[in-house]
């Protein structure tokens, strides 16, 4: 592409409305556009990086035998509603009615559609197994689009959907498709885990991984074994039950008031009372799906909610307001499981203290010597906290755990027959008895990765693109197309390079060097070749990723050098 004929929009300062890093440089680099809050243009360079990146999907996708399809984004309500999740979904399905008042969704992701279409079209077991998968835009209203292209509510998503017979079909399927998702990732040049995920509204049997590229941006946290290969999201990681203290032969006190006039926090009971915080009971009130319930960690824990939601089956958790806490006769800040009169569950390490110290339900007031069963009883005791830094892994008895930040890049999920069953997909067995079909669905955000790619992949001057992610491999840059001499060498080695199958941008604008080369900068090609005074002897300065420095080339070393990068004969 001659960049003098090319829309690449670059921006020198970073637009205010953009936190993160990917945002900031996409714009910069004249990658994207937004329409709306959450809704963007892909532009001429972003569009490139994200062909290159379907590309790598659709190959390895097509090396584990998926194929692809296409399904309509415009899907009719009844579809939902028959598969029950019409009502649960809630206000991210964006919903509209047609001319004749039929009511209509745009997908956010198609089980629906697809498990009508195999209801239709497969019907025996020899059609079984069966792998479909498409590209293709999803919507979805999210309650904060943010970061750019990392949270949008019109994304590129590819989504793959298998089919089987049996239980053993159903695995592979599954396992395909994640060794599959680990080789489309290396190809990105992410780093990135695979973790253990929490199975929440899609509901189904079996397992669920979410693969993380790891980046300080990303809004999920996953906890990483130091020693074995446990690693899951914080919402499903598991403590270690603890260890139960030497047991204390005192005999134990009655609970005692205290009196803590606008002492809320455990921060400032703490300094209130002189007491650690893991003597402290911390109780939340939350409204579960309308009904209230109290849970009870220890004051140096955190309460997990995906924890909660699934002890509960709940499919909505909101913490009460300081009306909901007055109606149920206690107070936010003095809440405690003592004579409340709201369902308990507790944290085992909880339940396992000797005593602590809670609220009391009335305003102002703490009170000690609480001893978890004597003086409250709890509908659950179990696992409702979130794990900590350092604490010892689950799975082996050697390792920690540490805590990663991470952008959930990809999903991979078996869901049993949930849908099967609802929306009537069966097929005829060996013995011609109708069985429910047995299906997983597998996510990857193309255009997340775009942005993820970016945050994994950048400096100050700008992004710096993996080989095979880039819009164009190399960049042929004339310093001055004013001297004849430069602009016909930098047009043949333009030339030389694309007939070699090599994506080349050629900067023949006539403009200052400076600007030249901070737009290649925040371009971000891995391969730069600068064509300057040393032209009237054919010689040019070529630089990559990979050596430091430029070298003062002859212009047929120059191509030998960028066949070499990137592999080619
Ligand atoms: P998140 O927890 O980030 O909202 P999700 O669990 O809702 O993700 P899935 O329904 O599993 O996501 O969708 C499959 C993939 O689509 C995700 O792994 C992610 O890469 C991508 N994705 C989901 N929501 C968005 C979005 N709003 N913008 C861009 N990509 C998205
Ligand atoms: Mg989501």
């Amino acid at each position: 592409m001659r960049q003098s004929q090319a829309l690449i929009p670059t921006l020198r300062e970073a637009p205010a409305e953009a936190e993160a890093v990917s945002h900031q440089l996409l714009l910069r680099g004249g990658y994207i556009r937004q329409l709306a809050s959450g809704v963007y243009s892909y532009l001429p360079l972003g569009l490139k990086v994200l062909q290159h990146i379907e590309r790598i999907v659709r190959e390895e996708l097509e090396a584990a035998e998926a194929q692809e399809l296409l399904m309509p984004a415009l899907q009719p309500a009844e579809l939902w509603q028959a598969s029950g999740r019409y009502a649960v979904y809630g206000p991210e399905l964006i919903r509209l009615q047609d001319r004749h008042d039929r009511s209509f969704a745009l997908g956010p992701t198609h089980e629906e559609v697809i498990t009508t279409l195999i209801q239709q079209e497969i019907h025996s077991y020899r059609q079984l197994p069966l792998t479909l998968y498409q590209i293709q835009t999803k919507f979805r209203d999210e309650r904060r689009p943010r970061f750019g292209l990392l949270r949008g509510r019109e994304f590129v998503m590819k989504d793959a959907y298998s089919f089987a017979a049996t239980w053993e079909e159903a695995d592979q399927a599954y396992l395909e498709m994640f060794a599959a998702y680990e080789r489309i990732l290396r190809r990105c040049g992410l780093a990135f885990r695979a973790v253990q995920a929490d199975s929440g509204a899609m509901g189904g049997e079996g397992g669920t991984h979410e693969f993380m590229a790891l980046a300080d941006i990303g809004e999920d946290t996953i906890a990483v074994c130091t020693s074995c290969d446990y690693a899951a999201n914080l919402e499903k990681a598991e403590a270690r039950a603890p260890v139960v203290s030497v047991s204390n032969e005192a005999p134990l006190s009655e609970p005692e008031m205290l009196y803590t006039p606008g002492v809320r926090t455990i921060a400032e009971l703490k300094t209130a009372l002189g007491v650690e915080a893991q003597a402290i009971f911390k109780t939340l009130l939350y409204i579960a799906d309308d009904q209230p319930v109290a849970v009870v960690v220890r004051g140096d824990h955190e309460v997990n909610e995906t924890k909660v939601k699934s002890a509960l089956g709940a499919q909505s958790l909101e913490l009460a307001t300081p009306e909901q806490a007055a109606e149920l006769g206690t107070q936010l800040g003095f809440a405690g499981p003592v004579g409340l009169e709201v369902p308990i569950l507790a944290d085992t390490a909880v339940w396992e203290a000797r005593e602590g110290i809670a609220g009391a339900n009335v305003p102002d007031s703490h009170v000690a010597h609480v001893v978890p069963g004597r003086d409250f009883a709890a509908e659950q005791v179990g696992d409702f906290r979130n794990v900590q830094a350092g604490e010892a892994c689950p799975h082996c008895e050697a390792g920690q755990l540490q805590l990663h930040r991470g952008i959930e890049v990809g999903h991979v999920f078996k869901l049993g027959t949930k849908y099967s069953e609802a929306l009537n997909a069966r097929y005829l067995d060996r013995q011609g008895r109708e069985q429910p079909v047995i299906m997983g669905c597998y996510g990857i955000g193309i255009s997340r990765l775009l942005a993820t790619i970016t945050e994994q992949y950048h400096d100050e001057q700008g992004i710096r693109w993996p080989g095979e992610i880039a819009p164009f491999q190399v960049h042929v840059i004339p310093v001055s197309v004013k001297d004849g001499e430069q602009l016909r060498l930098a047009r043949e080695l333009y030339a030389e390079l694309r007939s070699k199958g090599f994506e080349v941008l050629l900067d023949d604008r006539d403009e200052r060097p400076g600007v030249k080369f901070k737009d290649a900068d925040l371009i971000g090609s891995p391969v730069r070749i600068i064509v300057g005074k040393a032209a009237g002897e054919g010689a040019v300065e070529y630089s990559d990723r990979r050596s430091p420095g430029k070298q003062l080339v002859q212009a047929a070393e120059a191509t030998e050098r960028v066949m070499g990068y990137y592999g080619a004969n």
